[in-house]
């Protein structure tokens, strides 16, 4: 009789042993159906060695599989990646393994899907629900559940416009094939500094083995076009390419790049796909079908056929850090993706991470350079505003100097780009006659005013509620007042300084979907925006040759807090939007509001000198033994119940291992003690390098009488801290 130890799609199960029919054939990494208790799930089967079971059951105990999927297996390169995170990031294997699986439709037998889209004629009298409904929709089209979903209202609402004639179906083919991308299109004419670092990755991509490698350059100098050759090359072979983005907003612009160079678009992976884009994406991933795959870090787990090369964009982002469910960081997991499969990594980056460049010091990674921007544009020129000495009037918040240049920027037709990184029209609301501030309900953090929407929202669980016309504690009318500035209320700042100007505000609130990002591109181009106040959203990937001036508002914000990564964060922050100024034929100039003009990192910034930068903040984390040079592990306990948070924190430091080279600091209330209703206590481990602190943590939890109403979760190289 045949077994097979399968990993089951259920995060609480470890892998469960089967029966395998006669009739039926599975290999590891088959996909296949397998009942548990009365329902059916969907799991891979594992080999036995690799993945111990707990529950031994004899043969004739053994429940048989009831089919397998209509799918390839997943390839062994996968299977292991599958397995090194879960062990690197304390994470169920089986949680990792739904993001390879993506979504479980992606395996339903059909090869067509039925969508609806508005037939376009409404019906003379419609209820507000459908009216409210059909406005939302829109010109897209999707699953009745998918429509109900962006239209806010029930699935009946949808079917009753499918009934009346409103809304019809569409057969989508699933199976339709992705146009095939041309390494020959639109063949650039590389600068020589481009060329060198072009054939240096094209020579990776032949030769088929793991390399990493940083490309450096500045903002502005080609790093696209460079990587691109690397991407024909793969293409010219016939083997796949993952393009790491990190952004979904940027998939957008990205794609139209990408079908300049290569004839076409590539095949787009991001949370907003719907089910049907889903499925037939990842059927293609697997088939091998898809050449060259862009997506957001969960592209990172698909079951590519036969992978070549993977770029990451924008290495240096912390986007790519995963920081809900499975606690990943993208870059790291892309460098052993490549290496499991053999291929050529490339990090590309303006201002690398520490981290990365400390493997390019040891020897690690390869790393090429280029050194200046392409073709006629130069650096911007980059200058301080000291908010001591040139304060803004009172009540605004852009100093004179910064004015006097919007003003002559916008004089000669040019743009403007103003940038803080926080949404919102105000950080805080208080009552000025008793100081009542609005606090969320469910976390240790303020409420933040939107004016456009007329809400005071939770930026960190995302709970809303209108702003009131009283003070809620003293009933004062009026006596609300916000403090401090958020982009909208600098948006405002600009229509009161130039009333002609048209501005627009960037942030995730007004650019939530890749359509909107394309239309804010469009708009651009068009120059139908002359300002643009945005958040870090704005900072990178995108190209406006006619954009010449950039204010960072409050360059000191990123600061605030001390973390571990503050002041890398904050360099790299300005100097990308920084890199967004005169990217084009006309010069570029940047000013950096600042109330410390003299801190190392705005010296840094204003001078260009990324050199002593880099060099004195990695000699500072050498001193204290920080990552890279030490690592870092958060444990947070939490509950609704605070007492169960505190006492269940209390035992997993009580039962600390002492371990040589290992600190235990805490536990002590996390940076937000409650999140999303529940108390947050955190531990934090601080180990040397060569110490495996996850198998030292594995033990330690693993032995702990846990309390039902309290969770556990470990957060590998955390970035909030
Ligand atoms: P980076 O990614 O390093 O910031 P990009 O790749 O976006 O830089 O290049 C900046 C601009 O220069 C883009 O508009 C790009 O199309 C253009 N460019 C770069 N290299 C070339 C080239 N070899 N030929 C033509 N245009 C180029
Ligand atoms: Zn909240």
């Amino acid at each position: 009789m045949s077994r097979a130890r399968v990993l089951l799609l259920n995060a609480a199960l470890g892998p469960l042993d089967y029966r395998v029919p006669d009739t039926m054939s599975v290999e590891p990494g088959s996909i296949v159906v397998a009942p548990l208790g009365p329902r059916q799930l969907l799991g891979v089967v594992w080999e036995p060695d690799r993945m111990p079971s707990d529950a031994e059951v004899g043969d004739n105990r053994l429940r048989p599989l009831l089919a397998v999927a209509d799918a390839p297996p997943l390839r062994e390169p996968l299977r292991r990646l599958v397995e090194w995170t879960a062990d690197y990031y304390l994470a169920p294997p089986a949680a990792v393994l739904r993001m390879t699986l993506a979504s479980t439709s992606a395996l339903e037998g059909a090869r067509t899907a039925v969508e609806y889209r508005a037939t376009g004629t409404v019906p003379p009298r419609l209820t507000p629900q459908r009216e409210q409904a059909l406005e939302r929709i829109g010109d897209r089209q999707g699953l009745i559940r998918e429509l109900a979903a962006l239209a806010d209202v029930s699935d009946a609402v949808i079917r009753g416009l499918v009934k009346s004639g409103t809304l019809e179906a569409v057969q989508v083919d699933i199976d339709s094939p992705f146009p095939v991308p041309d390494p020959g299109h639109g063949v650039p004419e590389l600068s020589p500094d481009q060329r060198a670092a072009a054939d240096a990755l094209v020579a990776d991509v032949a030769a088929h083995r793991f390399q990493p490698t940083l490309l450096d350059g500045v903002t502005g100098s080609g790093k696209t076009e460079v990587y691109f050759e690397a991407v024909a090359e793969a293409i010219r072979l016939g083997r796949q390419c993952l393009v790491l983005i990190p952004e979904i907003a940027l998939t957008e612009p990205f794609l139209k790049r990408f079908a300049q160079r290569f004839g076409c678009e590539p095949v787009a992976w991001h949370s907003g796909l719907r089910s049907s884009q889903r499925r037939r994406a990842w059927r293609a991933i697997a088939s091998g079908e898809a050449l060259v795959t862009v997506g957001a870090r969960s592209a990172l787990f698909l079951p590519y056929r036969n992978l070549g090369l993977i770029v990451v964009d924008e290495a240096h982002e912390t986007s790519f850090k995963q920081e809900d469910g499975v606690h990943y960081h993208a870059r790291d997991v892309a460098v052993m993706r490549g290496r499991f499969e053999g291929c050529p990594v490339i990090l590309a980056s303006a201002t690398p991470a520490i981290e990365t460049r400390q493997q390019v010091e040891l020897g690690r990674y390869a790393e090429l350079q280029l050194p200046g921007r392409y073709g006629a544009a130069e650096l911007p020129t980059i200058e301080a505003i000291d908010l001591i000495q040139e304060p803004p009037e009172r009540g605004r918040w852009l100093a004179p100097k910064l004015v006097t240049a919007m003003e002559e920027t916008l004089g000669r037709g040019e743009q403007v780009l103003l940038f803080l990184n926080r949404r919102g029209y105000a950080p805080l609301t208080l009552c000025r006659t008793c100081g009542h501030r609005f606090q969320c309900p469910h976390c240790t953090a303020w409420m933040v005013e939107h004016r456009l929407t007329r809400r005071l929202a939770c930026h960190h669980c995302g709970h809303v509620e209108p702003v009131p016309r009283a003070c809620p504690e003293c009933s004062g009318e009026d006596t609300l007042v916000a403090c401090g500035p958020g982009v909208e209320r600098i948006a405002d700042e600009v229509a009161l300084l130039f009333p002609e100007a048209k501005t627009a505000v960037v942030t995730s609130d007004t650019i939530w979907s890749p359509a909107k990002a394309a239309e804010f591109v469009d708009r651009m181009e068009a120059g139908n925006i002359e300002v643009v106040v945005g958040t870090q959203l704005v900072t990178k990937g995108y190209h406006f040759p006619n954009l010449t001036l950039v204010g960072v508002v409050d360059a000191d914000l990123g600061l605030e807090g001390g973390d571990l990564r503050a002041a890398e964060r904050t360099f790299q922050q300005i100097r990308q939007v920084s890199g967004r100024a005169g990217r084009g034929e006309k010069p570029g100039h940047v000013l950096i509001q600042t109330h410390s003009p003299t801190a190392r990192v705005m010296q840094a910034l204003i001078t260009g000198d990324a050199e002593a930068f880099y060099d004195a903040e990695t000699e500072a984390r050498r001193e204290a033994n920080a990552p890279p040079f030490g690592r870092y592990a958060a444990i947070v306990v939490s509950s609704e119940d605070q007492a169960c948070a505190h006492e269940a924190a209390q035992l997993v430091g009580r039962s600390a291992p002492r371990v040589d080279g290992m600190y235990v600091y805490g536990p002590a209330p996390a940076p937000l003690a409650m999140l999303r209703g529940r108390h947050r206590y955190r531990l934090l481990v601080h180990a040397r390098r060569a110490l495996d602190v996850q198998d030292v943590i594995r033990d330690w939890l693993g032995k702990l009488d846990w309390p039902a109403k309290a969770r556990v979760t470990v957060d590998v190289d955390p970035y909030n801290f």
